[in-house]
């Protein structure tokens, strides 16, 4: 899969914008009091940039809060005004996009319940035709990567280039302890596709309570994740949805100092130091290569000449000498048995399959 975009990175969405970039507020708007008193406690706190707020909600059944409407972008603009907080807004609609540029929301972004449908993103970004604003994009709810990656190339190719990607997590059959399974794969394999698109995570909708909030967030960072976005309630247990995961501004504040932020890049000896230690890790795995290349080469020898002599492929006490050896080998050198174990596993495998073509061979 390759791409060709062209994305403007976080620092030129606005001045003062850096990365990791900070976005925090309620899942919904609920009342000019809420946002307000949610949003001076987040204001104090210098690292946020982005004010949050659900003012259209996609709840799964009819009878859920649906959000508060246009009225909501009212109290946005009053936030902004008394704040100086950007704010975001989710988007599935073109009219949605025209209300939010009406009331002078700086950052949209689209859910991942309209991000899994390509009529609707089309949709959105023809509305967008022209338009200079940010759009985060998260991740659609099942795990596909180019339906990710279609949502975000529509977007930009009607000429946004202000654009992150939302990593919320996914839904899978089992995704035990979290809401969303994170499959940090599949981020971390749009980096590799796109290198400049920034991805933003969002802990609250993967954890899906406030338990996990703290791990999944120092894993974005560690992973390299330009920012993260969490649902911030100045009363949480009364939230009209998402209450579970939402927290106060105290305890984000608390999650934010025991976050770890670690450089991505180090001092000139310590780079040139790093350079030396990857080349060595390169020639070793050449190295590893090559010497498997000569194991199979006479494990197929060992094939022919059971061929030969009619001896069955699969020896038992063979291959428990193997392990035993091997395992003590390992064990003295410091490595881990169980994976040292798995690693002669996949060898014996492919080993007896090299074999078992030889014998079937005619
Ligand atoms: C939200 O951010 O509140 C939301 C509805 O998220 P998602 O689209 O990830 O479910
Ligand atoms: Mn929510």
């Amino acid at each position: 899969m390759s791409t060709n975009i062209d994305i403007l990175p976080i620092n030129q969405w606005f001045a003062f914008f850096d990365e990791p970039l900070i976005i925090a507020g309620p899942c919904s708007a609920e009342s000019k009091e809420q946002l307000l008193q949610t949003a001076m406690e987040l204001a104090k706190l210098k690292i946020v940039k982005i004010f949050r707020a659900g003012i259209w909600k996609p709840r799964t059944r009819p009878d859920g809060f649906e959000g508060i409407g246009k009225i909501g972008l009212e109290w946005l603009k009053e936030v902004k005004e008394t704040t100086g907080l950007y704010t975001t807004v989710e988007v599935a609609t073109p009219n949605h996009i025209e209300e939010c540029l009406n009331y002078g929301i700086d950052v949209l972004w689209v859910g991942a319940r309209t991000v899994g449908n390509p009529f609707s993103m089309q949709e959105l970004a023809e509305a967008l035709r022209g338009v200079d604003i940010p759009v985060m994009i998260k991740n659609p709810l099942n795990p596909d990567l180019k339906l990710w990656l279609g949502a975000i190339e529509r977007i930009n190719q009607v000429g946004i280039k202000k654009i992150a990607a939302i990593h919320r997590g996914f839904y899978t059959y089992n995704s035990k302890p979290y809401r969303n399974a994170p499959l940090w794969e599949i981020p971390i394999e749009l980096k590799r596709i796109l290198p400049s698109l920034p991805i933003i995570t969002d802990p609250s909708h993967i954890a899906g309570n406030r338990n996990l909030l703290n791990s999944v967030a120092q894993k974005a960072l560690d992973l390299e994740m330009q920012g993260l976005m969490i649902e911030v309630h100045y009363n949480p247990e009364k939230a009209l949805t998402d209450a579970k995961q939402q927290i106060t501004p105290k305890v984000f504040n608390e999650l934010l100092s025991a976050l770890i932020f670690r450089k991505e890049k180090g001092s000139i000896e310590f780079e040139n130091d790093l350079h030396r230690l990857r080349s060595m890790i390169d020639e070793a795995d050449d190295e590893l290569i090559h010497i498997l290349a000569k194991r199979m080469d006479l494990v197929t020898q060992i094939g022919e000449y059971k061929k030969q002599n009619n001896i069955t492929i699969l020896q038992i006490k063979r291959w428990n000498e193997i392990i035993c050896m091997r395992l003590n080998k390992a064990k003295d050198l410091g490595l881990h048995k169980d994976f040292v174990k798995k690693l002669l596993e996949i060898l014996h495998e492919e080993s007896i399959q090299i074999q078992n073509d030889i014998l079937n061979k005619s």
